[in-house]
């Protein structure tokens, strides 16, 4: 004779008895802020619409002991970072995270989600510091004048996006200032290659719903020269929004590493900005030749079949396909010839 064991039915007492165990409910959200352990998490709203308050959480023990210990596999398992109580890396700005709630203001973090696109900056002995997670796009002011665009400069924003995964956004601010045909003078190359140019004017609140809807659930970072209405901008979007923005110079292939990403700002409309001076070394230092061409979108088709020489550096040799593509003016000249320019800049 064998046991069959019988599932118990549930009565009605193990029904009530069950109601009453506590049910920790975890929620997700958004890491705004990381300062020595302590993360402010933005919960997903239940309902739609305002701003909640954001929840000071600690992570879960388990998942600091995974980042403390090495795990070499032909090492004895050691501490590494015995004297950092956390890192940049383990959670870091951006990252989507399960935490459980203590009450209105705490939380325990249980889970990071997994990241989509993570910006490092090599820090200290080479290591890399996670300085933002999950960034969807970089969105690039210029003005269309006072100050003019710099078009050299658009480019190698668009290629500081498009070599981490970004999407770039590009906005012609100070629209009052320009007409139609001088707006479309200075960007509708990018258009015509397939970017999203915004028009947009603080003075005459131009564009600005449409950049508030381009912004809306996704996580952006801007940057732009001084000067060209960021700060405006941001304040036309969410009146009281400021961002450490600082002063952006140029950027260089090899930048400078100065500051960090500080937080993430939610957007009452949906969305966050990334407060993010450090964004300004978004370096492209490790950047092979074909790497950059491939950020220069617009190539792609020309680069898809061999040119004569299938090692051909698209500069001086006969039948190149890019080199055909700018002599029949399907790619532009100025781009080619900004393309040639970082090319030189790029270590070897
Ligand atoms: P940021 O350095 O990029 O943050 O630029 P600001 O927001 O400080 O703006 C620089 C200057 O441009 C300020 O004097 C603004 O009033 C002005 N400005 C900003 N947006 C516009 C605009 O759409 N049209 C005009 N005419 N001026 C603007
Ligand atoms: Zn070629």
């Amino acid at each position: 004779m064998t046991k069959t064991p019988v599932p118990e039915m549930p009565t009605e007492q193990a029904t009530e008895a069950l109601e009453i165990v506590p049910v920790t409910e975890t929620r997700e959200g958004v890491i705004l802020r990381a300062i020595s352990g302590i993360y402010l998490v933005h919960a997903d709203a239940k309902e739609t619409g305002g701003l909640s308050q954001p929840y000071s959480c600690t992570l879960r023990g388990n998942l600091k002991k995974n980042f403390t210990y090495s795990t070499s596999g032909s090492t004895p398992r050691r501490v590494t970072r015995a004297k950092r109580p956390y890192s940049y890396d383990v959670a870091s700005i951006g990252d989507r995270v399960r935490f459980t709630p203590i009450d209105e203001t705490e939380g325990i973090i249980e889970e990071i989600l997994p990241r989509r696109t993570r910006f490092t900056r090599s820090a200290f002995r080479g290591r890399e510091q996670t300085l933002v997670t999950n960034l969807d796009q970089l969105v690039i002011v210029f003005a269309c004048a006072e100050p003019n665009p710099d078009l050299w400069m658009v480019d190698r924003w668009i290629v500081a996006a498009e070599a981490n995964g970004l999407e770039p956004l590009i906005i012609g601010n100070k629209r009052d200032l320009v007409d139609e045909a001088q707006f479309q003078e200075r960007f509708a190359e990018y258009s015509r290659i397939g970017y999203r140019v915004l028009a947009t004017s603080v003075e005459q609140n131009i564009g600005i719903d449409a950049l508030r809807e381009a912004l809306r659930d996704r996580i952006s970072a801007f940057t732009g020269p001084s000067g060209v209405g960021k700060s405006s901008l941001l304040n036309a979007i969410q009146p009281g929004l400021k961002l450490a923005t600082g002063e952006i110079g140029s950027v260089t292939f090899k930048g400078r590493h100065t500051t960090t990403v500080r937080e993430l700002i939610p957007l009452e409309t949906g969305g966050w900005v990334a407060d993010t001076p450090g964004l300004r070394q978004m370096t492209m230092l490790n950047l092979t030749k074909e790497e950059l061409m491939a950020c220069f979108i617009e190539f792609t088709p020309f680069l898809a079949t061999s040119c004569r020489f299938h090692n051909c550096r698209h500069e001086a040799e006969p039948d190149c396909n890019l080199k055909a593509g700018v002599a029949s003016g399907a790619i532009s000249a100025r781009r080619y010839k900004s393309f040639q320019t970082m090319a030189r800049d790029l270590k070897e």
